[in-house]
């Protein structure tokens, strides 16, 4: 008889653990421990939406016939951690058995297979690619670009192909998909969820057992259960799919989802299928219920970048969150926890989003407080632990590359090919952040200007030594060079001084 481990991300009916392992005489483990609710300071809505996922899939295997330990954190003998969980299990059973999926992220991988226990870990086959693909292809490569390894992965799928050519004569069709959103569009809803009873009880022992966690927990909307989350996807391609490419990169405020799916949380959970989420949109161009660059875009993020990312992850190994290419060690601002401590309104928003939600779209999470942090040369690592705490979606074989490679550029050009860096005018563009700023993105330095807009070229003067030579980066270090000494001074004082007040925990 065997111990089956199922974790908190891995609530997947058809797991390769599961499949592997035989409902008559296995038992399924399942614990909430104190270990992985807490090595981060977790949002309060991204612990009760996993604690109660968890409880709902083990009632969803116990109605299939499995025998499930499950143990709630408020249990008296409820174990600290992972290991400990199993420990305890295997002595209750008296067997050394274990099997499990191997887990996303490289530090409980080490922590399980550390145990005294004869564990055997069989593959993660939720994505789409596979860890052997992923690495076959980006053997020998100089540089790992996603665009290649997508259409790669285009190839090998099939989806939105004609024979051997992309549907409609392009890989990409990003250039339709750069619209800044306007007040007067129709926002599709988001689909609100009514806590049950198993939710409400998780919520309550959030509320009590998690008081100093950042964000809030009430109202409580997200689907904690597979039918749930799938009458949302059902929801997102009905709704926002067909506009989801043109305002892609949007930002509005007071407008939080606009057409992202916002479906990540479940995904990464293990509640919807990638294939089945690409299908699905493929599905609905082929209906012509959406169009070419919304549907291509979609599948991108999914196919492209997040089996990209997670490629990046298994391959860089488990030092890769603490690589700080730029060796940036500013400390993280307070109003990343406390947006009302600052007056610059696209951080303030994209911030009070977060706590309210666990949620902000790509664009705020890479442009807005992703390259806030960069221009500041905030510590990576500190900037890291903020995102893998603060999202809903956030397990570290994702986030991690997202922010210490694509926003920070701490990998020094393993994910991207050139840092995310931009002035205000980018934020601009495409939001309506700006009008209702206390700062002004048209003043490029003194009192009163974009913080952005100097500290973007303090950025620059700062780390001239390891990006002049990126040839993406040479136009930006000509226009520097062009501009006149005083010019210069002036943008180099103004940005000095922001930077003063942040390390002394001034306002900005
Ligand atoms: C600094 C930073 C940190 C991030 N941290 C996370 C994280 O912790 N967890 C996470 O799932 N995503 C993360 N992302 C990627 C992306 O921001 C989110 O996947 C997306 O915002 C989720 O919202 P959505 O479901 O509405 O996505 P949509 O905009 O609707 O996109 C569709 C799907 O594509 C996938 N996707 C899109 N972009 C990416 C990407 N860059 N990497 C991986 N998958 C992607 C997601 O599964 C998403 O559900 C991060 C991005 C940045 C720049």
């Amino acid at each position: 008889m065997k111990l089956v481990l199922v974790l908190g991300d891995q609530l997947t009916p058809s797991l390769s653990a599961l499949r592997a392992a035989d409902k008559t005489q296995d038992v399924v483990i399942m614990a909430e421990v104190r270990d992985e609710a807490t090595y981060v300071r977790h949002h309060k809505k991204k612990i009760a939406f996993t604690f109660a996922a968890m409880r709902h899939f083990a009632q969803e295997l116990q109605a299939d016939g499995w025998n499930v330990v499950y143990s709630r954190y408020d249990d008296p003998a409820a174990s600290e951690s992972i290991p400990a969980a199993l420990l305890t299990q295997a002595q209750a059973f008296k067997t050394d058995k274990v099997l499990t999926t191997q887990c996303g992220e490289h530090r409980l991988r080490s922590a399980i297979t550390d145990t005294p226990l004869a564990i055997e870990t069989l593959p993660d086959d939720r994505f789409i690619s596979t860890t052997e693909n992923f690495n076959t292809w980006a053997d020998g490569r100089k540089q790992l670009r996603m665009e290649y390894f997508y259409r790669d992965m285009r190839r090998k799928t099939g989806l939105l192909m004609e024979g051997d050519r992309p549907e409609g004569g392009h890989w990409n069709y990003d250039k339709d998909n750069r619209k800044p959103a306007k007040r007067d569009l129709f926002f599709p809803r988001q689909l609100e969820h009514t806590p049950d009873q198993i939710t409400e009880t998780v919520l309550d022992l959030v509320e009590q057992h998690f008081p100093k966690h950042p964000g809030n927990l009430r109202p409580f909307l997200l689907a904690t259960d597979r039918q749930g989350a799938e009458r949302s996807a059902a929801t997102f391609f009905e709704t926002a799919l067909p506009l989801f490419g043109d305002f892609q990169d949007a930002m509005l405020s007071g407008e939080a989802f606009l057409y992202h799916s916002v479906l990540s949380t479940y995904l990464n959970a293990g509640l919807l299928d990638a294939r089945q989420l690409c299908d699905q949109a493929a599905a609905a161009y082929a209906a012509g219920k959406a169009p070419l660059n919304a549907v291509e875009g979609y599948i991108r993020q999914i196919l492209g970048w997040r089996e990209f990312v997670r490629g990046i992850y298994d391959r860089e190994g488990p030092n890769y969150t603490a690589r700080n290419h730029l060796s940036a060690t500013g400390a993280l601002p307070p109003f990343y926890w406390d947006p009302s401590a600052t007056d610059m309104a696209c951080v303030k928003s994209a911030v009070a989003q977060t706590l309210e939600y666990g949620y902000a779209h790509h664009i705020q999470r890479l442009m807005v407080t992703g390259t806030f942090a960069l221009l500041a040369g905030v510590d990576p690592y500190a900037l890291h632990e903020w995102y893998l705490a603060v999202y809903t979606d956030a397990y570290e074989w994702v986030e991690v590359p997202n922010v210490i490679g694509m926003s920070q550029f701490a990998d020094g050009g393993v994910l991207a090919s050139k840092p995310y860096a931009a002035s205000g005018a980018y934020i601009s563009r495409m939001s309506d952040y700006c009008a209702g700023c206390a700062y002004s993105v048209r003043k490029r330095r003194g009192p009163g200007a974009c913080p952005f807009n100097p500290l973007y070229w303090d950025f620059l003067v700062r780390n001239r030594e390891k990006l002049a030579g990126n040839p993406r980066m040479t136009q930006m270090y000509r226009t520097w060079d062009k501009m006149d000494e005083v010019s210069r001074a002036e943008t180099l004082h103004s940005a000095a001084e922001i930077l003063t007040k942040l390390h002394s925990g001034d306002r900005v």
